[in-house]
């Protein structure tokens, strides 16, 4: 049989909590559209456009059983952080300039660098789900015939979709000028880099063993090697 996630009641009924909360606070937001800059607008419907570009991917991978999972507490916990990081705080100081307190300025060219951020985000979000198709989780897992991407943008670096949400996330702090709704998603996405990559490429070597070897000295973790790149993958 197959593993299914066996999430706890308690941590089940968090994500309903805070998927609603969450939901509330984006129609809260664009209410309060007149209120934000222009810089923090452009994160807004660069917000909207990772849901328009992730949901399908998700709603088709559901069917995908989980024949390995490793989110165990700590993975919960990461993505909770990048949550509240990238997602709840920037969407409550817009919802309500809860922490104008923490507020800060920079010129007009920065913010102006986080909204050209914006589009090679997106563009290797939207690649890495293509390319990843239904080997995709949100979590450390390994679907039922799940298989080593090696093409496309994973051609040249292991992790493409941390990569672009990089961009995003240096992008945010320059957009929300804000120490907790902004700023707070540098250090949350660092943390979650150094604990989920070494998980994630121990699991992918024992799951997919010589080929992974392979693969890794062909490629760039975060950082695209393309001087490396061959064709024999
Ligand atoms: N780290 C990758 C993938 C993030 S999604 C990136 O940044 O693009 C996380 C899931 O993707 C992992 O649980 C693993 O199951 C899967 N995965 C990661 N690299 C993969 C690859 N090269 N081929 C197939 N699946 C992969």
């Amino acid at each position: 049989m197959q593993q299914e996630s066996k999430k706890p009641l308690i941590s089940s009924l968090l994500s309903v909590v805070l998927t609603l909360a969450g939901l509330v606070l984006v129609v809260a937001a664009a209410l309060n559209w007149d209120a934000s800059s222009w810089a923090e607008r452009v994160w807004f419907v660069a917000f909207a456009m990772t849901f328009v570009i992730r949901v399908p991917y998700s709603a088709r991978n559901r069917k995908n059983k989980i024949a390995e999972s490793r989110s165990g507490a700590v993975e919960q916990w990461l993505l909770a952080a990048m949550f509240l990081a990238m997602m709840l705080l920037p969407m409550l100081h817009l919802a309500g300039r809860v922490f104008t307190f923490a507020d800060y300025h920079l010129p007009d060219w920065a913010a102006a660098v986080g909204a050209l951020l914006q589009l090679p985000y997106l563009w290797l979000f939207w690649r890495a789900h293509a390319d990843l198709g239904r080997n995709w989780s949100p979590g450390l897992e390994l679907r039922e015939d799940h298989t080593l991407v090696t093409g496309g943008v994973y051609a040249h670096m292991r992790h493409p979709m941390y990569a672009a949400i990089w961009l995003g996330a240096i992008a945010q702090p320059l957009l929300i000028q804000n120490w907790i709704a902004g700023f707070l998603v540098i250090p949350a996405f660092a943390a979650m880099c150094l604990i989920r990559i070494p998980r994630e490429e121990a699991m992918m070597k024992k799951r997919f063993g010589d080929a992974y070897d392979v693969y890794m000295a062909q490629s760039g973790a975060i950082i695209p090697s393309f001087h490396r790149h061959s064709r024999t993958l």
